[in-house]
């Protein structure tokens, strides 16, 4: 029988995250994912703030850029009656360039402003870096086809999908990151619990997303290629979404309820957003169920554990699906980590649940609420009349559109802000938490949140200077002494880095002389001193 720490059973962004994660901390694990390859058809698009900071982290934030939209290419979201004919209004986005540029405001809250790449590039790239990592035993081409979990392991089998060949695998932890139909979640009977899509206008229930190639788009265009071109007129909204500035888009339309998306030709779904038939090649169309708002009601059973879709599907509306299950990787890893390596406290791998859900549930009312306000502007039948009662219908839509959307795409908070408070690895303050604003991220150290960022002198990012393991910051001019910790940190074998920088508005920010950070860059604790009881803040991290 095959021997490993971890399985994990799923090879899509959340899977591919989790594996390149246990890999950076040289834990050794086997990834089943019954495709050959990584998909090919594109879904999820924005690679938060968030995201990007851990593609950093991992070394391939650079690569990441390189398969994504140019760095000049137009950022906005354009409301359109058809693509050849009126733009109604404007959401105005920067470019990656100007994100990157000093002093932006993205470079003022991370180290790495989000970026929009296919996840169908993206997970290209995350398969080509672990393809090379000799810690991960890659089963692309496999299947998990049944497990079985006892208190000491969890016995998985798996199945070569050319050959038929089974194999046994006996694991400690089998990680779900099966995407929505997870057979792991239903396998053990967890379910979903939420909204499940109501048939509205558009961005809720049964759609249509087609993949295409159509470099004649861009004679038609009346403006520099933007991201993203909406359109409202009375054959009904779509979308098109620009993957490379080189003649790869996505369209979402809405199919009509009972529509077989399969026998359908999709061009003329195109043709409607376009404004007239261009040459277009169809290189895949898939339905999809928008307006989806779910989240397990378990994480964990036992040694099986659920990440990614398997435990919330949104909505896409704001681009949370997958940086959200992104998230839930980075939570894990290092956790494993710990387990893997002893040090961990017998409550470590538990606090995955209650530290993710929570942040799970409120990126999902907030997907589902901007999903509600999109789908519920009405397009004026007359909307695109060459007359001045027409042009009224169109000046008055473009306000209300420019105003009720431009939020979706400005979710800082959604990005940067996810906390942990109340979870028991948090060691918490007196006073009012931070409130975990969907739209607004205030950077602060308060325990339970992400790091907050600077850039130091030399232009590295604090973000570069923290370790694997948990980091302890002294800042400003402290002359704490911090040898305790340290000593009940190595004989617990908790791997801790000490990272000095002595700069006031990096003490300010921190509002400490100390802050012990996270595997993962969340801040744990914070103080002027190493508190009395050493032991009890380790054991505290650790989950004992
Ligand atoms: C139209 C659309 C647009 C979107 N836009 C965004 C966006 O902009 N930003 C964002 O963050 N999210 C977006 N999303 C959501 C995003 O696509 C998903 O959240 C993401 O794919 C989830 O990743 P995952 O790894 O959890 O699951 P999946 O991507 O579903 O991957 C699961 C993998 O597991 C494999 N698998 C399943 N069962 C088994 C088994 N028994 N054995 C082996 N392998 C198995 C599957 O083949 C698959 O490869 C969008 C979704 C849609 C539909």
């Amino acid at each position: 029988m095959t021997e490993t720490p971890i399985v994990i059973v799923g090879g899509g962004p959340v899977g591919l995250n989790l594996a390149l994660d246990l890999a950076w901390r040289q834990v050794p694990c086997m990834l089943v994912n019954q495709g050959k390859t990584t998909a090919d058809h594109p879904q999820g698009n924005t690679n938060n703030a968030r995201t990007m900071e851990i593609y950093r982290r991992l070394g391939i934030a650079d690569r990441i850029r390189d398969v994504g939209l140019p760095i000049d290419h137009c950022g906005d979201a354009i409301f359109v009656t058809r693509i050849n004919a009126h733009e109604i209004g404007r959401i105005k986005i920067p470019s990656v360039r100007d994100r990157l540029k000093p002093g932006s405001i993205d470079l003022e809250l991370g180290p790495e402003p989000l970026q929009r790449a296919s996840q169908m590039f993206v997970e290209r790239v995350l398969k080509e870096e672990l393809d090379t990592k000799a810690t991960v035993d890659m089963r692309f081409g496999w299947k998990m086809i049944s497990f079985e979990p006892s208190d000491e392991a969890v016995i998985v089998e798996i199945q070569n999908i050319d050959t038929g060949k089974i194999e046994t695998v006996s694991c400690g932890y089998l990680v779900g990151c099966d995407g929505g139909r997870s057979t792991v979640r239903r396998s053990l009977g967890i379910e979903y619990v939420g909204k499940s899509g109501e048939e509205v206008d558009f961005m809720m229930g049964q759609m249509l997303s087609v993949y295409f190639h159509a470099p004649a788009l861009y004679d038609v265009m009346k403006t520099d290629a933007p991201w993203q071109f909406h359109s409202m007129n009375p054959q009904g909204r779509a979308s098109i979404v620009a993957l490379d500035g080189k003649g790869h888009f996505l369209t979402w339309a809405k199919l009509e309820p009972g529509q077989d998306a399969y026998s359908i030709d999709p061009r003329p779904y195109i043709w409607r957003v376009v404004g007239e038939e261009i040459p277009v090649n169809i290189l895949s169309s898939k339905p999809w169920q928008a307006g989806l708002s779910l989240v397990a009601n378990e994480y964990q059973r036992g040694r099986v554990i659920l990440a990614g879709d398997s435990v919330h599907l949104f909505t896409p509306t704001g681009g949370f699906g997958m940086n959200t299950g992104v998230g839930d990787a980075e939570n894990l890893g290092w956790k494993l980590e710990a387990w893997n390596s002893g040090w961990a406290g017998d409550r470590l791998i538990g606090t995955y649940e209650c530290e993710r859900r929570p942040v799970a549930i409120r990126n999902l009312a907030q997907s589902y609420a901007l999903a509600q306000d999109k789908s519920a502007l009405s397009v004026p039948p007359a909307i695109e009349d060459e007359t001045p009662e027409g042009e009224a219908l169109r000046a008055d839509l473009g306000i209300r559109t420019e105003k009720t959307l431009a939020e979706e795409y400005y979710c800082m908070g959604i990005q940067l802000g996810a906390r942990y408070d109340g979870s028991p690895l948090i060691c918490a303050e007196h006073g009012d938490v931070p409130v975990s604003d969907p739209f607004t991220y205030i950077p602060t150290a308060w325990p339970g949140g992400r790091a907050p960022h600077c850039w130091l002198a030399d232009g590295t990012a604090l973000f570069d200077h923290f370790g694997k393991g948990f980091t302890l910051l002294r800042l400003g001019s402290s002359i704490a002494d911090t040898s305790a910790l340290e000593r009940v940190a190595e004989e617990k074998g908790v791997p801790l880095s000490i990272f000095s920088v002595d700069n006031p508005q990096i003490r300010a920010l921190y509002e400490a002389d100390l802050a012990l950070i996270r595997p993962d860059q969340y801040v744990a604790w914070r103080g002027e001193a190493v508190p009395d009881n050493p032991s009890a803040l380790i054991d505290c991290v650790r989950g004992a």
